[in-house]
């Protein structure tokens, strides 16, 4: 169940008592680029969201790239192989810091290169299955154990980065944040204006009064 509503214009959502960053990117690929905030910055230890696997799992579910009984299942399997959970932790990281660098600049072949062998791995073990809205969709299966989130989230990433949407891609300014979405009509400049964009509104005003006495 997502806390959404009661959270109000905060840039985070509350999923079965888990911390997740709100959904701004407008494709689960920049969501997932948005699960660490603080790009521009050496180092960010505060922007971390995907904090064990659970919330890596939990993530995928609230992206609609996996079904909640497979989160619920994955999470149960994850507690019985805590070593194999925390390897794909650190393989997800690994790859969204690919994924991100591939998105920011999609025409660097040196750049595409590093994510494709994942994305080539979802893609081998993708099946056809019937969507729920009538169509027909790439579903990776349940055989693939914990990776299932990992591998859902790299045939993402390859969908993102071959659509025309993603010269459309932008990244928020803001500090502490770097936040990627999708700026359709090329007037957007923060992730949010109720995170990002009043804290940059409050800053400016403030060095104003400060200029001013
Ligand atoms: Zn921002």
């Amino acid at each position: 169940m997502t806390d959404q509503d009661t959270i109000g214009d905060m840039h985070w959502v509350v999923v079965e008592g888990i911390y997740l960053p709100k959904r701004v990117g407008g494709h689960p690929a920049l969501d997932f680029c948005n699960t660490y905030a603080g790009w521009r910055e050496r180092s960010n230890p505060r922007g971390e969201w995907l904090r064990s696997y659970e919330v890596v799992a939990r993530f995928a579910g609230y992206v609609e790239l996996l079904e909640e009984t497979d989160v619920r299942r994955l999470c149960r399997a994850a507690l019985r192989d805590p070593e194999g959970a925390a390897a794909v932790l650190v393989a997800t990281r690994r790859f969204r810091t690919r994924v991100h660098s591939a998105v920011g600049e999609p025409s660097d072949a040196r750049l595409l290169g590093p994510v494709t062998r994942l994305a080539q791995r979802a893609a081998g073990e993708a099946r056809l299955r019937p969507g729920p809205d009538g169509a027909a969709r790439w579903e990776i299966p349940r055989s693939t154990g914990l990776e299932m989130p990992l591998l859902v989230l790299a045939l993402s990433a390859a969908e993102m980065l071959t659509s025309p949407e993603v010269r459309l891609v932008k990244s928020c300014p803001g500090s502490e944040c770097g936040w990627m979405f999708i700026d359709s009509r090329g007037r957007r400049r923060w992730c949010s204006m109720s995170a990002c964009g009043n804290r940059a509104k409050v800053r400016a005003f403030s060095e104003r009064q400060r200029a001013r006495t």
